[in-house]
């Protein structure tokens, strides 16, 4: 019997397609714009490069029963007509917590400390002596973190901040009293949080709720010296207002891990700017947590084929 066909969104790395090969034939994308004869045999989508799986998509895959997405965020998959259509979707959470809040913190790190700036002067022309007055930071340890959405990923950025001595603030849709006991976090309001935290990390899922949450009234009402890191989705943060807020130094200094979209046009106004740190959407890029999101991924694919619930399945 032939194995299920999968269709990938873009080629996987090998070591993931090594996962899969025993399980399924995949085919790409381009299967989709072409409306390749194959089409209604397909049975899964991986999503590795987070492609938009809307209900078009899914209509023209009548066979499909099952979405693996290699990652937590599912912002890109439309989970209310995959629920209508009885396809499961998957995704990774948990294992990426650590290795995204490792991030979190070299972001703010870099930042507030002028690391890239200092590593690009360090190897120009101008470095001809030790200058004490030069490129003076901001200090991490006994500062005031916001954490805007503290939840799995979050939880592990503050347990990373205790040890730099922060004093740390949060904001969810709920207060979260284990997290407030285990961490000593204090909730508030959004808007109590941008007023009084030095640093800002935005830690939640992009919804409709979220989408522009960071937008210029929000911006305004940050400190000078306050630093924002997005390592959640980039259409969280009005780009347009981030730019202007950057410019003309409403806030000190950005730190965004992802964009949208992403990537960002090549003359984007943000990519000119030296109080910007921008990294090409690298949170969960370590070897062992990429294998591990690749096991899961793969593990949710398998069972979704074969008709069984899936290990880390998402609702809508
Ligand atoms: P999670 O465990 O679900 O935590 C999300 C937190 O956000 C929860 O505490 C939730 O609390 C809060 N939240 C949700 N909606 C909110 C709203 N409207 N206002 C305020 N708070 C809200 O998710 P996670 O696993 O930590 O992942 C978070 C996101 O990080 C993912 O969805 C993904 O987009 C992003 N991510 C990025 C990378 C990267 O490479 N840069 C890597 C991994 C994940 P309440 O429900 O109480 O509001």
């Amino acid at each position: 019997m032939s194995k299920p066909l999968v269709l990938l969104d873009i080629p996987l790395a090998p070591f993931l397609q090594e996962m899969l090969v025993a399980h399924c034939e995949t085919c790409p994308w381009s299967w989709l714009q072409q409306g390749h004869e194959a089409l209604p045999q397909v049975q899964g989508v991986y999503t590795y490069g987070h492609a938009v799986v809307n209900g078009p998509v899914m209509d023209r895959l009548p066979a499909l029963k099952v979405i693996s997405n290699f990652g937590v965020g599912v912002d890109h998959i439309d989970l209310v007509a995959a629920s209508s259509r009885h396809i499961s979707v998957g995704n990774t959470p948990g294992v990426l917590d650590g290795a995204t809040a490792d991030l979190t913190m070299a972001l703010i790190l870099a930042t507030a400390r002028n690391v890239i700036v200092g590593d690009h002067f360090a190897r120009g022309p101008d470095f001809i002596r030790y200058d004490p007055s030069h490129l003076l930071g901001a200090e991490v340890f006994g500062s005031i973190l916001g954490i805007v959405g503290l939840g799995r990923i979050g939880w592990q950025v503050a347990k990373r901040a205790n040890g730099f001595d922060m004093r740390i603030l949060y904001h969810n849709r709920n207060p979260n009293i284990e997290a407030e006991r285990a961490l000593g976090v204090k909730y508030a309001g959004l808007d109590e949080l941008l007023t009084e935290s030095h640093f800002v990390t935005l830690n939640v899922p992009l919804t409709p709720e979220t989408a522009r949450l960071i937008n210029e009234s929000r911006l305004r009402k940050m400190r000078p010296d306050a630093i924002l890191i997005n390592v959640a989705r980039g259409a969280v943060v009005d780009h347009a207002a981030l730019y202007r807020a950057l410019a003309e130094k409403w806030i000190a200094a950005a730190a965004i891990d992802v964009t949208d979209p992403e990537p960002l046009p090549r003359d984007h106004p943000l990519l000119r700017l030296t109080n910007l740190v921008i990294t090409p959407h690298l949170g969960s890029a370590t070897w062992r947590t990429r294998g591990r999101m690749g096991e899961m991924a793969a593990a949710n694919l398998i069972a979704g084929l074969t008709g069984q619930p899936l290990p880390h399945q998402v609702t809508s």
